[in-house]
């Protein structure tokens, strides 16, 4: 058995150890009861065991000492297959010593790895969006700098990379406190790199290296931004190899898959394939009622499934927008003391979901919309004037009006300022016409049909 994982075995069998003391010595029940079972184990260093005895049998820890030392010392030794020492102490004291070694452990490595507490794996609901790149993050935080070296994870903004990221970090340290976990964002880095060179000394530069070239686990989030910074960009690589070569984990996070990053030299591109590449996608929309509910575990009351199909059907594309959706429900109920329900969640969401959108397109959307995308402005559209520059977007217009909008053509009319509507079918022919045979124009109906509705 490793000494890592000495601890872990002493917690867990901790019943065992005392059960195997009882039959081994032979001891009578009520000595048992008395002395052995109330104690408590609470940790390993340095090969010494330390046992709590509670307070209420604070008096007898002289006797319990004399008695029964030997006993967990032997018991223990043969269990972990490696000889140990025993320390008794009192539940007052333990209780001191834990919070020293807590804050200690806290300054040394947690507070320093820049980790932010809520992302956690057990708050980051596994979908088919995300199972690949959970597994491969959850093989790395078991085991780094063994399973998957880099582990480099890409996908779209809001979809779960710095979340993942957190949750490795987590993992490592939760087990090992004396592990070197740091998380930086590739701007931080940069900065850093930056703020290094523009002071002309040498020894802040080294400063940087010492720290970065010193972790266990280096995790490097948005890469994106380093490629193609020169300094910046060999100095990460330098890093990289560095850490690399010491079989230290790296994690890095991008928006592309390495291959898809154009600026990125060959020799770095390959390099960052060495291990594995995993991607996130879109959430589906089961994954996408599931991270609701999650969110929704701390709200403390029960919440009308519908609610969450409604924000479930209407936000589709980001998680990031799905948690501030939630989170705008939230803070809407609180400051009007109204229970969630369907009845409030339209109106709270107003400002992020409008599923009407597609009815409410109206001719003067449209001018508008035709009136940006060439670059003028609505009262030019709706002019009289007859340049041969305004005949294309107005005629644009016409067509749209009709095929995105349920007005009559006396409407559509209207909002153009022509006098009849015989111009109106006129126009809407010329361009019907056109996008059969003209493929640019089909394109640049396409885009400003886009542009008018988005979804
Ligand atoms: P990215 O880094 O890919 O832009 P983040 O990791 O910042 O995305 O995620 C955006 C938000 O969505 C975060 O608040 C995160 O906690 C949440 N989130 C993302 N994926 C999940 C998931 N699978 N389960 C729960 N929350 C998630
Ligand atoms: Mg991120």
């Amino acid at each position: 058995m490793e000494a890592s994982n000495y601890n872990d075995f002493i917690e867990t069998n901790w019943d065992n150890i005392k059960e195997n003391i009882r039959s081994e010595y032979d001891i009578a029940d009520i000595s048992f009861d008395t002395w052995i079972r109330p104690l408590n184990y609470s940790g390993i260093e340095n090969d010494t065991v330390s046992i709590v005895i509670p307070s209420d049998q604070a008096q007898a820890i002289n006797y319990i000492t004399k008695k029964y030392k030997n006993f967990f010392v032997e018991s223990i030794s043969v269990m972990i297959d490696h000889s140990i020492n025993v320390n008794f102490i009192l539940e007052n004291e333990a209780k001191k010593e834990e919070i020293n070694t807590k804050e200690k452990i806290y300054n040394i490595n947690s507070e320093n790895a820049n980790l932010i507490s809520k992302y956690r794996f057990d708050t980051f609901v596994v979908g088919n969006n995300n199972k690949f790149a959970h597994s491969a993050a959850l093989a790395v935080a078991e085991s780094p700098g063994e399973a998957y070296n880099p582990l480099y994870l890409y996908g779209g903004s809001g979809l779960g990379k710095t979340h993942l990221m957190h949750s490795i970090g987590h993992f490592i340290l939760d087990r090992d406190p004396n592990k070197k976990v740091l998380y930086v964002t590739s701007e931080n880095f940069t900065n850093e790199v930056i703020n290094a060179i523009r002071s002309g000394n040498s020894s802040k530069m080294n400063e940087i290296r010492e720290k970065y070239r010193s972790v266990d686990v280096l995790l490097i989030d948005d890469v994106q931004y380093i490629i193609g910074k020169d300094a910046t960009q060999q100095e990460f690589f330098n890093t990289f190899n560095e850490l690399h070569s010491a079989g230290k984990q790296i994690i890095i996070s991008s928006d592309k898959p390495p291959q898809d990053m154009e600026t990125l030299e060959e020799r770095f591109r390959t390099r960052f394939q060495w291990g594995l590449t995993a991607d996130i996608q879109a959430p589906d929309y089961e994954t996408r009622m599931a991270i609701l509910k999650k969110y929704s575990e701390n709200y403390g009351k029960e919440i009308d499934n519908a609610v969450f199909e409604y924000i479930a059907e209407n936000i589709t594309s980001n998680i990031r927008e799905l948690e501030g959706a939630y989170n705008k429900l939230i803070a809407y109920s609180r400051l009007n003391k109204i229970d969630i329900s369907m009845d409030i969640v339209e109106e709270a969401l107003k400002d992020i979901i409008n599923p009407n959108q597609i009815k409410e397109i109206t001719s003067q959307n449209i001018i508008e919309m035709v009136a940006e995308h060439f670059n003028m402005t609505s009262e030019d559209i709706k002019s009289k004037r007859k340049t041969a520059d305004l005949v294309l977007p107005r005629q644009i217009c016409m067509y749209l009006c009709k095929e995105l909008t349920q007005e009559p053509l006396q409407e559509i009319a209207r909002a153009l300022n022509k006098k009849d509507h015989t111009t109106i079918i006129y126009g809407i022919k010329k361009i019907s016409d056109g996008v059969k045979v003209d493929k640019s124009l089909a394109n640049k109906i396409d885009v400003i049909k886009k542009k008018i509705n988005p979804s």
